[in-house]
């Protein structure tokens, strides 16, 4: 898979396109003005590996509570703004690491351009995110409703009046809930510029739909090495979308660091509770900095052998396992100590 390299932006102190690494990011879902939630909620997102965080800015106060989110927190903040740009322009000036906005829904050009001029003097992108639920009528009437010119001109409209304003500091997004639109859709904008993509599959649903959505979906798409940024949506708590965005980058080669989990889908062959092993040791290691393949394996003939390139690894016995180092068996442990000596090794490793 080739990358598509696009201009490379700042959001924050973090690097969004280019050839930097593909970022993850989610959104809070505390009132961004309940400082101590919003703070505690992004100091979890940044524990399970979240680059960016995002919040939705309703009101002045939740604007000024920028300012102490960014004292107490370490990743960039963005500003979600919805319609009223005078909000844009005060979570800008509260310091703001990058306003998403839909500039449709922002009004008239005139407050466009305030917003983007603020984002000029601070130096501060744009995501120009584009729904399908928001889309010019003339290209809705033009191409037959909600489809992939639909957006993809719509988002274009939005560029190319913030670029004659002279300013380039964007990023894009043009989410659907139809993941064949999106992907679609961002190949084609793909094509047209080199501004850097947030993907994401908008609305994807609750956390199992939401996850095979966002997987194909994002998936697929940085497998053609279109997108810079990701976020996964998930009617779930917002650190649920972080581990599935590590997922979707770990399997893909995208990311390698934690703890990657290889595990055999159990057969008559079987001789270990792996289910309830793999369920446990997935939740222990989900945060481990270690870049490991771990192998949980169910039986002692093809374990080992399957899983040869795991760094560590068990295969189940009669009432006991065999722990394994590349393939190679190490010793001999009971069934009901296996995760524990596995977890003991991993630590020492
Ligand atoms: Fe079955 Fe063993 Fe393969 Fe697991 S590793 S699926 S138990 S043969």
């Amino acid at each position: 898979m080739e990358r598509k390299i696009t201009k490379q932006i700042m959001v924050g102190d973090v690097p969004v396109g280019g050839t930097s690494p593909i970022t993850i990011q989610s959104m809070t879902n505390t009132i961004t003005k309940d400082i101590d939630s919003t703070v505690n909620q992004i100091l979890l997102l940044e524990k399970y590996g979240c680059d960016i965080s995002r919040s939705a800015i309703n009101d002045l106060d939740d604007a000024k509570a920028i300012k102490i989110i960014k004292e107490k927190t370490n990743i960039p903040f963005v500003a979600d703004i919805q319609f009223d740009y005078r909000l844009a322009i005060a979570a800008v000036e509260n310091g703001a690491d990058c306003l998403r906005i839909n500039p449709g829904n922002i009004g008239n050009k005139d407050r466009v351009r305030e917003v983007t001029h603020c984002c000029e003097e601070y130096n501060v992108p744009i995501r120009v995110g584009v729904n399908s639920g928001s889309l010019h009528q003339k290209y809705l009437d033009k191409y037959g409703g909600v489809c992939v010119d639909s957006i993809v001109y719509s988002a274009l409209d939005e560029v190319e009046f913030i670029e004659s304003l002279g300013f380039y500091n964007m990023k894009l997004s043009l989410k659907s809930s139809d993941v064949n639109m999106s992907i679609g859709s961002y190949k084609k904008i793909s094509e047209m510029t080199d501004y850097p993509l947030h993907l994401g599959i908008t609305e994807a649903g609750p956390a199992y739909v939401g996850t095979i959505k966002s997987a194909v979906g994002i998936g697929s798409l940085l497998s053609q090495g279109i997108g810079d940024t990701i976020r996964v949506s998930l009617t779930a708590a917002p650190e649920e979308e972080i581990k599935v965005g590590k997922e979707i980058l770990k399997s893909l080669g995208l990311r390698t660091e934690g703890v990657n989990i290889i595990s055999c889908p159990t057969c008559a062959r079987t001789k270990i509770d792996l289910i309830s092993i793999v369920t446990e040791a997935e939740k222990v290691l989900e945060n481990l900095n270690k870049n490991l393949n771990v192998a949980i394996m169910g039986c002692v003939v093809n374990g080992p052998g399957e899983a040869k390139e795991a760094d560590i690894g068990i295969a189940g016995g009669n009432g006991q396992g065999l722990i394994f180092k590349k393939g190679e068996i190490v010793r001999k442990v009971k069934e009901e100590d296996l995760l524990k000596e596995l977890i003991k090794e991993i630590e020492n490793m």
